[in-house]
């Protein structure tokens, strides 16, 4: 199965606890306005990829001890059967070190994914799609609503664990400020600077400023039209 993919990144620290491994899905629909990843939205747009060439990168992160795999895009559900299969096999590939190596002490390696849907309109297959996942970062960007929320955008988007292992790795975070940095630069596949992360109101603005100063213009920006 092929899923149409706008990036990578290992490791990824600011989309979740720990070092994580950064899945981007391309297209979306949902056209927040504000919205920082407007390169995203062309379903067309990105690179495809198969579940099994994610997954090595997966295993791959696995090996250097990552604590998790975040999904975000674009819109993860907007390619939901591609998203059903890759989080199946990170679960199985995830739990399958764990039994290698013996679980004793070892932090298991958590799957979060981030969506736009609210909660009232994850359907039946949209839920069926999140089953391998162990919290669900759920709602639009709603520019008006700025937040200082752990990993999130703006005040009404909620983090809704789905497993046990969900609960406990990210209670302390339902409601706590981000514990570092909010974004985190790195050169991307196309030569172009990435910013991953969730940036507080004005941050990215703020940025652009500080980069003209010093004489560095960008000349396309994903948060602009
Ligand atoms: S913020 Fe997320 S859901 Fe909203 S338009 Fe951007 S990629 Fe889509």
């Amino acid at each position: 199965m092929e899923l149409r993919l706008d990036g990578t990144h290992y490791p990824l620290e600011t989309l979740g606890p720990g070092k994580r491994l950064g899945i981007w899905f391309q297209g979306c629909t949902l056209a927040c306005a504000g919205c920082m990843s407007r390169h995203t939205w062309d379903p067309d747009a990105g690179t495809t990829a198969t579940v099994p060439e994610v997954l090595g990168l997966w295993r791959r992160a696995l090996a250097d001890g990552a604590d998790g795999l975040t999904v975000s895009g674009g819109e993860p559900l907007q390619q939901s059967r591609a998203l059903a299969h890759l989080l199946a096999g990170a679960a199985r590939l995830r739990d399958g070190a764990r039994r290698h190596e013996g679980s004793a002490g070892s932090r298991p390696a958590d799957l979060l994914v981030y969506t736009g849907y609210e909660p009232e309109e994850l359907t039946p297959g949209r839920r069926r799609a999140l089953d391998g996942a162990d919290a669900v970062i759920t709602g639009r960007f709603r520019v008006a609503e700025p937040t200082r929320l752990a990993w999130r955008g703006s005040a009404n988007q909620r983090i809704v664990p789905l497993t046990p292992l969900g609960a406990t790795r990210y209670a302390p975070y339902l409601t706590r400020e981000s514990p570092g940095p909010r974004l985190q630069p790195a050169p991307g596949p196309d030569g172009a600077l990435r910013l991953y992360g969730v940036p507080l109101r004005g941050e990215l603005a703020a940025l652009e400023s500080r980069l003209g100063k010093d004489g560095v213009v960008l000349t396309e920006r994903s948060w602009r039209p």
